[in-house]
């Protein structure tokens, strides 16, 4: 066992549902109990040092420890084409994207760039994440090795595509099924990883490939794609599907639409597609930072909540401009403000939900993980600034919990992430950096 010392902060609320304030948790000169990788018990320090004196003490002075990062969209096979500026979604796909992807045949390429990404979540302060996976199976199995070996919580899966692309990145319907059914036999639920049919959108998988997703979903896995990013994708879609009522359509006709699906973006969705992902408890990630690289289009964040529709963060990389979860948080709140009285008054609260518990909710891990409750996983990150950063100086002259959050939110950077935990286990920078503030 191990007790965590400092200030413990979380969102066992859900903010976007009640009041705000009472959503957030806060233990100044807090504990956490840790046994055998979960929580087993929460109080003030003093009390749970009384209780277990002979247990270790890892000491978190200054900053926060708050739940592991949860990320719901980011392309894995993209850590290294990060910053393709100045294009719409498709072109930048086509010249960006599509190109580095088609790079990840070559297994030792797929190998080095699964290291490099997830070494990026585990340096940004990500535990848990969705992962829009490779077009190819090999670097699908290297994703979920490297991942399994550093005890991340991965949900991820072969990307199907058979249109429109580049041809090295099309699969045929038997193909897809073969690889697919081979790697969630291998994957699914091994340790913490599992399995996500992964259509890249409707716009590259035919109906005969939607099909074939939807016989893998009979497994028992995850589903995620995209929808409604682009207006020119939604268009070129219209045109490919002529008897689909809307987008979401595409999908939901192969029932592909469940509680157990995630769609990344959905900026230009009418109220009949809301109204249909709440009906079946389906989530969507919004890319706050993707979307404004790519100019698709502001977030109707309150339209989605007035629904009832579960809302999560993704970063998108690398349409999106990073791994940090809290740039992704910052980003949205920037959105939300400039849609002026459609748009949601985000508060720090909200927005630390939103890059946490949000994100276990939607990947259904929310009993697991994304807040600090007993029973749950230690997965966790200690955020903490070099002294004399301006975050230093402004988390001094923090009134309160929320305020320090707002300066986190609007200052932190991957450099600030002075420590995380897997289940338990250190994966991140260790504690006891004499340059961090206290
Ligand atoms: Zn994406």
């Amino acid at each position: 066992m191990t007790i965590y010392a400092g200030t413990i902060v979380d969102t066992p609320g859900d903010p976007f549902t009640g009041d705000p304030e009472e959503a957030l948790a806060v233990d100044q000169e807090g504990a956490l109990l840790v046994r055998e990788g979960v929580i087993g018990a929460r109080g003030p320090f003093a009390a749970l040092h009384a209780e277990y004196p002979d247990e270790p003490v890892t000491r978190l002075p200054g900053g926060m420890l708050v739940p592991g990062f949860v990320d719901t969209h980011v392309h894995f096979p993209q850590i290294r084409a990060i910053g393709g500026l100045g294009m719409p979604l498709l072109d930048w796909l086509e010249r960006c994207a599509l190109p580095e992807e088609s790079k990840l045949a070559d297994q030792a390429y797929a190998q080095a760039v699964a290291a490099e990404f997830l070494d990026g979540l585990v340096s940004s302060g990500t535990t848990s994440a969705l992962v829009f996976g490779s077009h190819f199976p090999a670097a699908m199995d290297e994703l979920f090795t490297a991942a399994g070996q550093r005890g991340l919580n991965i949900t991820s899966g072969l990307v199907l595509s058979d249109r429109i692309l580049r041809p090295e990145l099309l699969n045929t319907p038997e193909t897809a099924l073969a690889d697919s059914a081979d790697l969630i036999g291998r994957w699914h639920e091994r340790g913490r990883l599992r399995y996500a049919v992964t259509p890249r959108f409707s716009l590259s998988a035919s109906d005969e490939m939607l099909d074939v997703c939807a016989q893998l979903l009979g497994r028992g896995v995850w589903f995620t794609s995209h929808i409604n990013e682009n207006v020119t994708e939604i268009a070129t879609v219209a045109g490919l599907f002529p008897g689909a009522h809307h987008y979401l359509d595409t999908y939901r006709r192969h029932g592909l639409v469940t509680e157990r699906s995630v769609f990344a973006h959905n900026i230009h969705a009418d109220d009949a597609e809301l109204a249909l992902l709440a009906e079946h408890g389906a989530s969507v990630s919004h890319c706050p930072t993707s979307n404004c690289a790519l100019g698709s289009g502001l977030f109707p964040m309150r339209r989605h909540l007035e629904h009832g529709i579960r809302v999560a963060l993704g970063s998108d990389v690398g349409a999106g401009a990073g791994l940090f979860m809290p740039k992704e948080a910052l980003q949205a709140y920037f959105i939300q403000q400039l849609l002026g009285p459609y748009g949601v008054s985000l508060t720090p609260v909200h927005m630390l939900y939103l890059a946490t518990r949000a994100g276990a909710r939607a990947l259904g891990l929310g009993d697991q993980v994304g807040d600090f409750a007993v029973g749950k996983d230690f997965d966790a990150v200690w955020l903490c600034p070099a002294a004399g950063s301006t975050l230093a100086v402004n988390l001094k002259h923090s009134c309160d919990t929320a305020d320090a959050l707002a300066r986190i939110f609007a200052l932190a950077t991957p450099a600030d992430v002075a420590g995380l935990w897997l289940r338990g286990q250190q994966a991140g920078p260790r504690p006891g950096n004499s340059s961090r503030t206290e």
